[in-house]
């Protein structure tokens, strides 16, 4: 059995950013906790909190006099309360979804309505809602959007991207409400807030894909990227989505000539090596 990884594969340089400051921090500080999952990676988070660092969901559960913010980024509305409270703040907002936020505030200020194309319900979307203003919105798809009756509201439109998304979807969503809203509007912009890291993910996982007898895709049931990782795989050819190396089935892999194996931006070095560990025993 040949096993082969994808070109680029697991920890984005945001996430493995974010890893290292929080480890710095410990060190620092002792324990912490986290606003949020610092990724969607049930082994990442294991080994995290056997350095002290725990994550809790809201505000009002936060104990401690150190927090951090996640890789995803927070709303500036949540910064400023965490600053009130006089907390000591580890900020490790990756420096593209920062970007993203950059953006947002800069366009709001323009006066746009600002859509953004990505999951309502997911932390890095609700922190860029924060920093696009009152008027902005959210959604994967233009018909979850509340269009009719506002024109006022969509004079001036600005569409940029949760960071993860992939460009095809991205391209398809913008045009859309281009057409939807175009002939009422005055100006329509639209900006790549795509992460180059993921893309990249995505790129070499489906080159791979192309090759191989089956893909072993590695990385949390919960993580977006590692989802839209294991779908591009499944369109190209036979594929598993694994979270560690006990999930590998024997019968699965039995016979194939040539396994290939990527991994989602937050699935840790440790998961990917204990998988090719299984494949060679297998
Ligand atoms: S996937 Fe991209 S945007 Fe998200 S943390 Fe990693 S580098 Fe940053």
């Amino acid at each position: 059995m040949r096993i082969e990884r994808a070109r680029e594969l697991g920890l984005c340089h945001g996430v493995r950013r974010a890893v290292d400051m929080l480890r710095e921090a410990t060190t620092r500080h002792g324990p912490l906790e986290t606003l949020g999952p610092v990724a969607h990676n049930n082994v990442l988070v294991h080994e995290l909190t056997a350095l002290g660092v725990t994550s809790v969901d809201s505000l009002d559960r936060i104990r401690g006099p150190v927090v951090a913010i996640s890789a995803h980024g927070a709303a500036p509305s949540v910064t400023r309360e965490l600053e009130r409270r006089g907390l000591t703040i580890v900020d490790t907002t990756c420096p593209t979804v920062a970007r993203a936020q950059r953006v947002a505030e800069g366009l709001a200020n323009e006066g746009f309505t600002i859509v953004i194309f990505g999951d309502a319900g997911h932390t890095e979307v609700k922190g860029l809602l924060g920093w696009a203003g009152e008027r902005s919105l959210a959604a994967l798809d233009i018909a979850g959007l509340p269009l009719e009756g506002r024109a006022e509201a969509f004079q001036r439109v600005a569409v940029i991207s949760q960071t993860t998304q992939r460009v095809a979807e991205f391209t398809s969503f913008a045009k859309d409400l281009c057409g939807k809203l175009l002939q009422g509007t005055e100006e329509f912009r639209v900006v790549n807030t795509l992460c180059c890291a993921t893309q990249r993910r995505q790129e070499s996982a489906a080159e791979l894909a192309r090759r191989v007898d089956v893909m072993l895709v590695i990385g949390g049931r919960h993580s977006a990227n590692t989802r839209r990782l294991a779908e591009t795989c499944s369109a190209l050819v036979e594929t598993y989505h694994i979270e560690t190396a006990d999930e590998i089935e024997e019968a699965r892999v039995r016979g194939k000539g040539h396994v290939g194996i990527t991994a989602g931006a937050s699935t840790p070095d440790s998961s990917i090596e204990l998988v090719e560990r299984r494949l060679r025993e297998l």
